[in-house]
């Protein structure tokens, strides 16, 4: 491809539809566009049968519909698949699909690596790269629906696959049931560091004439950046997710180092502003586990109050250990003694089941494989302290 050449992943409707204007043609040829790539998974402009052969040309001259290749796809004794996918500047990253009875969750990165760093996160480790593309974003949800319903992929189990055909055209799925039914922008990086990226994508992922998953079905999570939040309100009000993991700044300011710019008081008012006068909409509060950090019944009680003036939900994850890691997962009983206390005052409270830990699938596990250009993967290999 020409180096000026662009990519089509990377415009939502309103950029699509500027870039056919642009060029004397009818708007509608953005919908026509992404029904092909998105519904009918086509990639390859000779077989987009309803546009002009002028037009097949020009796009095959000017843009291109290129992917990441999968380097690996792994499964999970659990169902979980994990593709490791190669940038096109060689950076790899990680995206996880999560299947359940009723729904299929695909966890989506956001950046090569993650420039915050979190203590008890292994993707924070690995030190930061750069922000991905709105391509590279989108692409993660085309290529798990695409992967996904090939009935080849059934029997597959861990290990590389073949590439895909390059004509993977079907017919008449516009009404078919996707295999990603839920988005989470909650694999590597922090998502509101790449912000107008990630907007885009996720308008795609929910423009009716692409993947068309409603905001419900849309999570962003983030450690607090708060004006970050508020711009989200106001430009993509999907639903939110927040990196609590502490009760009090002290903590926090610990495990969440971004917390001593944004801390707790604050963050829980954006949040509230978050769901404004709605009341049917709930922050969730992810907080995860750990032995002896952050488990205790006051730590518990303590979280059920400062979380009493928002509507929340909250989730406790149990902490998936890393090497050299010093922290360690909370007890079972711990975990449900925490959950048990904050629903006894009336906190919505669930403990989320580790999925894809024998591929290392789980939460704060995708480190994906790519250059640091922070000195942090070198400087976190020396330090020893409690919270490194
Ligand atoms: N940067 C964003 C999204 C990425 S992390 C954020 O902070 O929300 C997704 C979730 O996994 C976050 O709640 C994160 O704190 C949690 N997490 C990170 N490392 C973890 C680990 N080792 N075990 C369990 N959860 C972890």
């Amino acid at each position: 491809m020409q180096g000026t050449s662009i990519n089509l992943l990377s415009l939502d409707r309103s950029a699509m539809e500027n870039y056919f204007l642009d060029m004397g043609e009818k708007r509608f040829r953005a919908k026509q566009l992404l029904q092909w790539i998105y519904q009918r998974k086509v990639t390859r402009f000779p077989d987009m049968t309803d546009l002009s052969k002028h037009l097949r040309q020009t796009l095959q001259q000017n843009t291109n519909l290129d992917l990441p290749e999968i380097v690996s796809q792994q499964r999970s004794t659990d169902g979980t698949f994990k593709w490791l996918l190669r940038l096109k500047d060689g950076n790899c990253i990680e995206t996880v699909y999560i299947p359940e009875s009723e729904r299929g969750t695909l966890c989506v990165s956001s950046q090569v690596g993650c420039s915050l760093n979190c203590t008890f996160c292994s993707t924070a480790r690995q030190g930061f790269n750069r922000n991905l593309e709105v391509d590279e974003i989108i692409a993660q949800v085309w290529i798990a629906n695409s992967v996904l319903e090939s009935p080849k992929q059934e029997s597959n189990e861990s290990g590389s696959i073949e590439k895909k055909p390059e004509n993977c055209f079907v017919s008449n799925v516009e009404n078919q049931r996707r295999p990603v039914t839920n988005v989470v922008m909650m694999g590597m990086g922090e998502p509101l560091l790449n912000f107008d990226n990630v907007v885009s994508a996720m308008r795609l992922i929910m423009d009716d004439y692409s993947f068309g998953l409603s905001r419900r079905k849309v999570t962003l999570s983030t450690a607090g950046m708060i004006p970050a939040m508020d711009q989200l309100r106001q430009q993509c009000p999907v639903s939110l997710a927040v990196s609590l993991h502490a009760p009090d700044n002290a903590l926090r300011d610990k495990l969440v180092p971004l917390n001593k710019k944004y801390p707790i008081g604050p963050l829980l008012d954006c949040c509230r502003r978050y769901v404004g006068e709605n009341n049917r909409r709930r922050v969730t509060f992810e907080y995860v586990m750990l032995k002896d950090i952050n488990d205790s019944p006051e730590q518990a009680r303590m979280l059920a109050r400062i979380l009493r003036q928002v509507p929340a939900k909250v989730n406790l994850i149990p902490f998936n250990p890393f090497p050299q890691t010093r922290f360690e997962r909370s007890e079972a009983e711990t975990i449900d003694r925490f959950r048990d206390i904050l629903l006894a005052k009336n906190i919505f409270t669930v403990t989320r089941t580790t999925r894809g830990d024998d591929i290392d699938a789980a939460c704060g596990q995708l480190v994906g494989d790519f250059v640091d250009r922070t000195s942090r993967s070198k400087r976190m290999q020396q330090q020893t302290g409690v919270f490194s």
